[in-house]
C-alpha cells in the first residue's frame, strides 16, 4: 500500500535558495494555494496526477456529456471560494446561479427566506414556511435563539442528534430541516455528526448577513468553475500546472525538497501537499517530525457520497433547480437543464452510508428513476443512468474529531485539503481556505 515515500534528507543535496513552491494535487485546495501564490508572482508548479483538475469536484465526461464527479452545493458563506472564483474566472457572473435561501422538500416543506435583513429574513421565512405547525415553527425559532445566546458554542461537543433532542426538535423538524441540513453540510448522519461543526455552519450561514445563506449553484461543470481558470491564471503569471503528473516521492533536502513525478526529479524551496487524506499518509509515514500528524490522519473515518445521473430523452422540468426528497434513498435532485442547459439531464445525490451501497449500479440507477417518478412526477424511461460512487467522499465529521494543521513541524512543508484543521466540515470552502492559509504563510515567511 505504501508505495510512495517522503524520504529523508540527502545531506549532499544542493540548497534551494530561491522560493519556488511545489503544490501537489490540483483539487480546489491545491489550486487555491497556487492562485494565491501566483497572484503575488511567487513561482509555483502544480503536480496533478489526473488528466483533469478539480479532484473530488471535477468534471467527468461520459457519452459526450459533461457530468460532475459529485453534484455540489455552495452557499453565500463560502466567501473565500467565491472571492477566488471571481479573481480567476473572467466568466464568474455567468458561471454561478445565486438564489436567496429556499428549502424545498417535495410535498412536505417549503421555506423561502424573506427579503429582509438578517436574522429577520430567516425568522419571517420560517414563520411563513409551509409544512410545519405553529408550535414547530416556534420551536425551531427558539432553538436558533438559544444557539445565538451561546454564540453557537458548546462547552463539549456532542452529536447533532443529541443536540436536537436537548432542544426538543420534533420528528418532522428533524426530518425535513435539520437532518437534510446536517447531511448536506457534514456528510455525516446526525447520530454520529459533530454538533459543534454543525453549529459553526449554522452560525456562518443562517445567523450571518442575508447573503451568507444564499444558495450558490454552478452553471458550468466544477472543473470549469474554478480549477481550470485558476490554472490559466497561474500560467499567465509564470507558474506551471502539470496534469497527468503523479508525484511518487518527496525528498527533503538540506534546504528544500526534491519531487519525483513521472520518473523526473525537480527541486523546490517549499511543498504544499494538497492531496486527499487517505492518500497523504503514504508520504508522511516514517518522518519523525510528522508522526503525530500521520497518526491523526490515520484515525480519520470516511463517509461515501453517491451521485446518480439520469439522462432522459426529453426535457425534464423540476419544481426548483435543487429539490430535497425525504421518502427514499435520494436526498437532493438537481435540474441540470435549468442550471447548465443540459437537456433532459438530472443528477441525484445520496449522501453518507446506507442500504443503497448494497445495490448494483444498474439497480441503483433504476431505483432512483422510480423514486423520482413517485415523488416528482411522470417521467419517460431514461436513455442511460450513471452512478459515481465516492467511497471516501469526505472524512466523517464526528464529535471532537481531530484534524491536522496546515503548518507542520517540518519546515517549509505544508498540508492543504478539506480534512485539515478548520471550523468547517469537509467542503470546498474548507479546502480553499486551507490552501490560502498555506500560501499566506509562505508569503509572510519567504
Ligand atoms: C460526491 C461529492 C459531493 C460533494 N458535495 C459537496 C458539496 O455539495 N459542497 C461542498 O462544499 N463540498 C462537497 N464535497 C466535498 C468537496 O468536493 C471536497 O471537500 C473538496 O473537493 C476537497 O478538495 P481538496 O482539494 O481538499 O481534495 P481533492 O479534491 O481530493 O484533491 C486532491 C487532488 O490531489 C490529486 N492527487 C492525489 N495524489 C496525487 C499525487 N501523488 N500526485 C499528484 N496529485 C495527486 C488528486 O488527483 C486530486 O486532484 C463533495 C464531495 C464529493 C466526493
Amino acid at each position: 500500500m505504501r508505495r510512495f515515500a517522503l524520504r529523508h534528507a540527502d545531506a549532499g543535496a544542493r540548497a534551494i535558495k530561491m522560493t519556488h513552491v511545489a503544490v501537489i494535487g490540483g483539487g480546489y485546495a491545491g489550486m487555491a494555494a497556487a492562485a494565491t501564490l501566483a497572484e503575488q508572482r511567487v513561482p509555483v508548479t502544480v503536480f496533478e496526477a489526473a488528466g483533469q483538475l478539480g479532484g473530488r469536484a471535477r468534471r467527468v465526461d461520459y457519452r459526450d456529456v459533461a457530468l460532475d464527479n459529485g453534484l455540489h452545493i455552495l452557499i453565500g458563506a463560502y466567501v473565500e471560494t467565491l472571492r477566488l472564483i471571481e479573481l480567476v474566472n473572467p466568466a464568474h457572473a455567468q458561471a454561478l446561479l445565486r438564489l436567496p435561501l429556499a428549502w424545498h422538500v417535495q410535498d412536505e416543506f417549503h421555506l423561502r427566506a424573506a427579503r429582509l435583513p438578517a436574522p429577520l429574513h430567516l425568522l419571517i421565512g420560517l414563520l411563513r414556511a409551509d409544512g410545519l405547525s405553529i408550535a414547530e415553527k416556534v420551536s425551531a425559532a427558539r432553538f436558533l435563539a438559544a444557539l445565538r445566546a451561546t454564540r453557537f458554542t458548546l462547552a463539549q461537543d456532542i452529536s447533532v442528534e443529541l443536540l436536537l433532542k436537548q432542544h426538543s426538535q420534533s420528528e418532522k423538524l428533524r426530518r425535513v430541516l435539520w437532518r437534510p441540513l446536517c447531511v448536506a453540510a457534514l456528510n455525516t448522519p446526525p447520530a454520529g455528526a459533530s454538533a459543534q461543526v454543525f453549529l459553526n455552519v449554522l452560525r456562518d450561514s443562517l445567523d450571518a448577513g442575508r447573503a451568507a445563506s444564499d444558495l450558490v449553484l454552478a452553471r458550468v461543470d466544477l472543473s470549469a468553475l474554478f480549477p481550470d481558470p485558476a490554472a490559466t491564471f497561474v500560467e499567465q503569471r509564470g507558474g506551471k500546472v502539470l496534469r497527468s503528473q503523479r508525484v511518487t516521492a518527496i525528498d527533503p533536502l538540506a534546504a528544500g525538497f526534491e519531487i519525483t513525478a513521472n520518473n523526473q526529479r525537480a527541486s523546490f524551496s517549499h511543498v504544499i501537499c494538497a492531496i486527499s487524506p487517505h492518500q497523504v499518509n503514504a508520504f508522511l509515514i516514517g518522518i519523525t517530525a510528522l508522526s503525530e500528524i500521520a497518526t491523526t490522519i490515520e484515525r480519520l473515518l470516511y463517509q461515501p457520497i453517491h451521485s446518480v445521473w439520469l439522462q432522459y430523452p426529453a426535457p425534464v422540468k423540476l419544481p426548483s433547480p435543487m429539490l430535497g426528497l425525504t421518502r427514499g434513498l435520494v436526498h437532493w435532485v438537481f435540474d441540470r437543464e435549468t442550471l447548465c442547459g443540459q437537456r433532459g439531464l438530472v443528477g441525484a445525490v445520496i449522501s453518507a452510508a446506507g442500504e443503497h451501497q448494497d445495490l448494483t449500479q444498474e439497480e441503483l440507477g433504476l431505483r432512483v428513476h422510480r423514486e423520482l417518478q413517485e415523488q416528482v412526477g411522470a417521467l419517460p424511461d431514461p436513455l442511460w443512468t450513471r452512478v459515481i460512487a465516492e467511497k471516501r467522499a469526505t472524512f466523517a465529521c464526528t464529535p471532537g474529531v481531530r484534524r491536522p494543521p496546515q503548518i507542520t513541524p517540518l519546515g517549509n512543508f505544508y498540508l492543504a485539503g478539506d480534512y485539515t484543521a478548520s471550523d468547517y466540515p469537509a467542503t470546498i470552502e474548507s479546502a480553499v481556505r486551507s490552501g490560502i492559509t498555506c500560501a499566506q504563510h509562505i508569503l509572510q515567511h519567504a
